[in-house]
């Protein structure tokens, strides 16, 4: 499989940086109990790269694999196949100590706040706990960070002595991306970190997100269904269906000029739900195929009103349409 973009390997080659993180043909199938050798192919053969200081969108419906990428990507799951790398580390062979000291370099913002914090710790001593782990710093030291990243993440003093129970949707998820950045990661991997807030507390923590990016330097994998965030934040975007990525190019490209029919059928609904105004043919039909059973050929025929026999019968590679612009589709000249 083609790399997707950006994949340049060594500065010398073109007085480029290489990209920061770069994944090739990744493949995690979870086995079914009580199914034999049948897997669910939860991701099968993604290939993608973050430049340094890069935020890229990872965008599709709920089972298509996105969430699979980031516990990959963050060591949570295991790959079945393929490499990863991040910086200098592969990550997919890290153990013992080299894995806990790459676990602070890479860090997972949940979607679920709530649940990511221990509801009988007061928040000051859930922020404190990551850093007591990697053995960083004094107790003072600890203590005078977390007061300092509550007011970086815009929390007052009093946050420190409160119980989840006693914060609100946002201020948690600020807590959450607080507690992740003490450790100075340089990656960052945010797993729809608003879709559990209000339309208001999303905008607030989108920005609290860009801001902290340019403070820290950080690379960002920004997972989303909502293209309206993706398209809010991102520099690229990737679009997943079925555990593939199926188109892949820079966040104006993609909206003045998609070419899988996907893609446009996510950036119709997208508009329809932002102006209640769609063009009904560029709607979706049908749901996701099962992952335990996908279909042959192009994973999307079954659900793509242009499909043809080509397309049931042999799956598409990716295709170049503009710099930095891939496309997985047999037909996407013909689409307009
Ligand atoms: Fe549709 Fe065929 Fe293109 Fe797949 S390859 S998206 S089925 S036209």
């Amino acid at each position: 499989m083609q790399l997707a973009v950006r994949t340049q390997t060594s500065p010398s080659v073109d007085g480029k940086k290489p990209p920061y993180v770069i994944a090739k043909d990744l493949v995690k199938y979870y086995p079914v109990p009580g199914l034999g050798h049948r897997t669910v192919k939860s991701v099968d053969g993604v290939s993608l790269t973050i430049g340094e200081g890069e935020v890229l969108g990872l965008v599709g419906e709920s089972g298509c694999g996105k969430s699979t990428i980031a516990r990959l990507m963050t060591r949570l799951t295991h790959a079945t196949n393929g490499e990863l790398t991040i910086g200098e580390h592969d990550i997919l062979h890290m153990e013992g100590e080299a894995l806990r000291r790459m676990r602070r370099v890479v860090q997972l913002i949940f979607q679920d706040p709530y649940s990511a914090l221990d509801p009988r710790m007061r928040i000051g001593q859930s922020m404190e706990t990551p850093l007591e782990q990697h053995r960083i710093g004094t107790r003072d030291e600890r203590n005078a960070l977390v007061y300092q990243m509550l007011e970086e993440v815009g929390l007052d003093a009093s946050f420190y002595d409160r119980y989840p129970s006693q914060c609100s949707g946002g201020q948690l998820q600020r807590v959450v991306i607080g507690r992740a950045l003490l450790l100075k990661p340089s990656f960052l991997v945010c797993d729809e970190p608003t879709s559990a807030l209000d339309a208001s507390m999303r905008t607030q923590i989108l920005n609290l997100l860009m801001d902290l990016k340019r403070r820290h330097g950080l690379t960002i994998l920004m997972i989303s269904h909502d293209l309206r965030v993706v398209r809010y934040l991102c520099d690229r975007i990737a679009v997943m269906y079925l555990g593939r990525i199926v188109e892949i190019a820079d966040r104006d490209e993609l909206f003045r000029a998609p070419k899988h029919p996907y893609t446009k059928a996510l950036i119709a609904s997208s508009m329809l739900d932002e102006t209640g105004l769609h063009a009904p043919e560029m709607l979706l039909d049908g749901d996701l195929p099962s992952p335990l059973n996908p279909p042959d050929g192009c994973k999307f025929h079954t659900r793509c009103k242009y499909a043809t026999e080509r397309c049931s019968a042999s799956e598409p590679e990716f295709s170049t349409v503009a710099d930095e612009h891939l496309v997985r589709c047999h037909h996407w000249r013909d689409l307009g």
